[in-house]
């Protein structure tokens, strides 16, 4: 099944307490087609960089298979900049500066190729612009889902909340859960939620694991006990892009296999934040993916009498 991932294509400025980058490519929609490439060859981008942007990084997303034709170069325009600095418990972070850049007044367009993909990805965007894009496809994917963060539901709620209505699937973190619902109990906010609208919510909890909630059915999967995080940016990105790049290639949207997904997702995740930016989702191969999966099953399966 094909896959469509509309988001930033971005440089971003990182800061942990275990080093800091110069500009390295970043954006969430540069994680998210990475992930998922290890899944779908249908992987498809929308969205746009300006001229200072290696045409190395094109090809090296081309290299994994995603389709690029919907990626615009403005040749007068700088591409969008992010910087953050990480917290020592590197679970939370600042953002120091934000240039939109080539970002400000982006209305991205669909190719006419990607009408028809099933599965579309709505990378942390301006919510209006991620309801604007929502609805110019002729018909509606048959999965739609969405990322967002706490700037939205800060300055753009009732946007956020309109389209939120419209889509399968949200991720998003703990703090924003609760922000979004105004419950404290994950629980609680989970089905506050999904009488928004999405039938399934993912609620990230970055070194704890994720909770993927469906109706009444909750499931939970722990993170990887890693020796060594480098850099957590993107990490959510990631997991989105295993996660719907998973169901892309599976085309089963039962809860057991969105179970799975979330499991994938999380692997890739794993491997996102043992080095800085895109490095090491750039270079993994099947056998590293399973054995990680592996252990992520292992972790976490015991037998009772
Ligand atoms: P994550 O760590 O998964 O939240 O994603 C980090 C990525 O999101 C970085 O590579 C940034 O370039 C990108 N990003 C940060 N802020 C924004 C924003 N306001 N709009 C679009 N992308 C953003």
């Amino acid at each position: 099944m094909s896959l469509l991932t509309v988001g930033s294509v971005a440089f971003d400025k990182i800061e942990t307490p275990f080093g800091k980058t110069d500009k390295i490519i970043g954006g969430a929609a540069t994680y998210i087609t990475l992930a998922a490439s290890y899944f779908t060859k249908k992987n498809n981008l929308v969205g746009i960089v300006g001229a200072d942007f290696p045409q190395e990084m094109i090809d090296s997303l081309k290299a994994h298979g995603v389709d690029t034709a919907g990626l615009e170069v403005d040749p007068n325009g700088k591409t969008f900049f992010w910087s953050g600095r990480y917290h020592n418990d590197m679970n939370s972070r600042d953002t120091l500066e934000t240039q939109l850049n080539v970002l400000e007044n982006y209305e991205p367009t669909i190719p006419e190729q990607y009408q028809d993909c099933e599965f579309l990805m709505l990378g942390n965007m301006v919510p209006a612009v991620q309801h604007m894009t929502l609805n110019k496809f002729h018909k509606k994917p048959k999965f739609v889902m969405l990322d967002t963060m706490n700037l939205w539901m800060d300055i753009a709620m009732d946007d956020l909340k309109g389209i939120i209505a419209e889509i399968d699937c949200l991720t998003i973190n703990d703090s924003e859960a609760r922000q979004l619902s105004g419950d404290y109990s994950l629980k609680k906010a989970a089905n506050t939620i999904m009488a928004m609208g999405p039938k399934t919510l993912i609620i990230k909890k970055g070194e704890h694991g994720a909770l993927l909630f469906q109706g009444e059915r909750t499931f939970f999967c722990p993170a990887l006990p890693l020796e060594e995080v480098f850099d957590p940016t993107g990490a959510g990105d990631t997991f989105a892009g295993g996660f719907i790049g998973y169901l892309a290639q599976t085309d089963d949207f039962s809860f057991e296999n969105m179970k799975r997904g979330i499991i994938y997702g999380s692997a890739m995740a794993s491997f996102c934040v043992e080095k800085f930016g895109v490095e090491r989702i750039q270079n993994l191969t099947e056998r590293e993916i399973d054995d990680r999966v592996m252990e992520f099953v292992q972790l976490s399966s015991f037998e009772i009498n």
